[in-house]
């Protein structure tokens, strides 16, 4: 029928996955084993090879200098927390669950860190038992952090997460700038450090996260230079010398037709410069970027088995064993605008020449449940294996698996 049409925008290549024959390979084996091995569909595959490789990519881009922290809520299967626990310099946690599973996973405690709005009182007990770094994002926290402190005779340790007064230009999600949940806002900062010190807690730096999902290097400098600028001027009204300064991350993948992978090299030339400046104006100061989607998102494949094929007023519908129950986002009902398609593959005809335009959709009952509109794959037939790259990150996690009672989704690691 068609063929791929070379004038529209493409997705990247999802080259970081080998091919043999017709199967993609997944953890050093053939799909259509691993599927087999797995013994269901659908699952999500994450791949430690290139877990490893994501994080050494970035050893090699970044200052030596630079410390690297993983964002749990990307991913946090334990065998994953588990995995990079050992790779990074730290893990953040956005809650009492997550914290708990860093820390099964054998974090260091004093190398955990704690942020989110909305922490209940029994989470900020523990996070101080545990001894791991408190991102405060109101003055409520600090008082209650002040009352634990002094219970548990345990000083709370705590940054100070700053809604600064700009915004990641470009980026998939703001999370700063304007008035937000998230954070204190910059202006009010001075009063809430005055507040911790007053109250005796452990001050040990400062949490800027201005965006998520960005793919220009250049908009992720000029965020990061602002969020130093500004975590010097608030260091002035510092209780202690910071000695953590977390930069916040926001690096982001190529998803969607037409989006180019980041470039690391400026952000590496910016980070050093910065690091070249807090020896300066911050001497106590570790550097900190965290990461989620980033480090795990193109490591991960979503695996789903087609079930039926059948044609509607002269298109091909490939209907498949799972859908926005396990994978939300590529459904495009996760934070999406517009509906664009991911990087999608028929998993064991990777090598077949006969393409056709088709639309793949989920099993549940609702026209939300689409995770291919009219792409040209292969021709595929109901046991085949569809797939989706990019789906290591915001996957089972982020999903309504209750949703119309199917089957829940399992994860590997391989
Ligand atoms: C969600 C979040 C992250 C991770 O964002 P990614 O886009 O996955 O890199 C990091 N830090 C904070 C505070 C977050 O809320």
């Amino acid at each position: 029928m068609t063929t791929p049409n070379a004038n529209l925008p493409s997705h990247a290549p999802m080259q970081q996955f080998a091919v043999s024959g017709n199967d993609l390979i997944v953890g050093g084996m053939p799909l259509s084993r691993l599927a087999e091995r797995v013994g269901q569909t659908p699952f999500y595959a994450y791949d430690r090879e290139l877990l490893r490789a994501r994080v050494a990519e970035l050893r090699t881009a970044l200052p030596a200098e630079i410390k690297l922290h993983f964002a749990m809520k990307a991913n946090p299967m334990p065998a994953v927390v588990g995995f990079m626990s050992g790779l990074v310099d730290g893990i953040d946690v956005a809650s009492a669950g997550e914290l708990k599973v860093a820390l099964d996973a054998g974090t260091d405690p004093r190398e955990i860190s704690f942020a989110g709005p909305g922490k209940r009182d029994p989470e900020l007990r523990q996070a101080v038992a545990a001894g791991v770094l408190i991102n405060v994002e109101s003055f409520r926290e600090v008082d209650i952090l002040a009352r634990i402190s002094e219970e548990l005779e345990l000083p709370a340790r705590v940054a100070v997460r700053v809604n600064p007064d700009f915004e990641l230009k470009g980026s998939g999600m703001k999370m700063s700038g304007g008035a937000k949940q998230f954070g204190v806002d910059a202006e009010m900062v001075p009063e809430l450090l005055a507040r911790i010190g007053d109250q005796k807690l452990a001050f040990e730096g400062f949490h800027l996260f201005a965006g998520s999902q960005n793919l220009k290097a250049e908009s992720i400098c000029d965020a990061q230079q602002k969020s130093y600028d500004l975590a010097c001027q608030l260091a002035r009204h510092a209780p202690a010398p910071v000695r953590f300064l977390n930069l916040g991350g926001g690096f982001g993948i190529p998803y969607f037709p037409g989006e180019k992978p980041l470039d690391l090299a400026p952000i590496g030339t910016k980070l050093a410069q910065l690091g070249e400046q807090a020896r300066r104006d911050l001497p106590d100061a570790s550097l900190v970027i965290e990461l989620g989607r980033y480090l795990v998102g193109e490591a991960g494949i979503y695996v789903t088995r087609v079930v039926d094929r059948k044609i509607s007023r002269g298109q091909m519908f490939l209907v498949v064993d799972g859908g926005l129950n396990h994978h939300l986002a590529a459904s495009g009902n996760f934070g999406q605008v517009i509906r664009k398609n991911y990087p999608v593959a028929i998993g064991n005809r990777m090598n077949s020449g006969n393409h056709e335009s088709v639309n793949i959709v989920g099993p549940l009952c609702t026209p939300l449940d689409v995770l291919a509109h009219r792409m040209t794959l292969p021709s595929a037939m109901p046991g085949d294996l569809v797939i989706i790259f990019q789906s290591g990150a915001y996957g089972a996690s982020a999903s309504p698996q209750n949703f119309l009672g199917h089957p829940q989704v399992t994860e590997i690691v391989v």
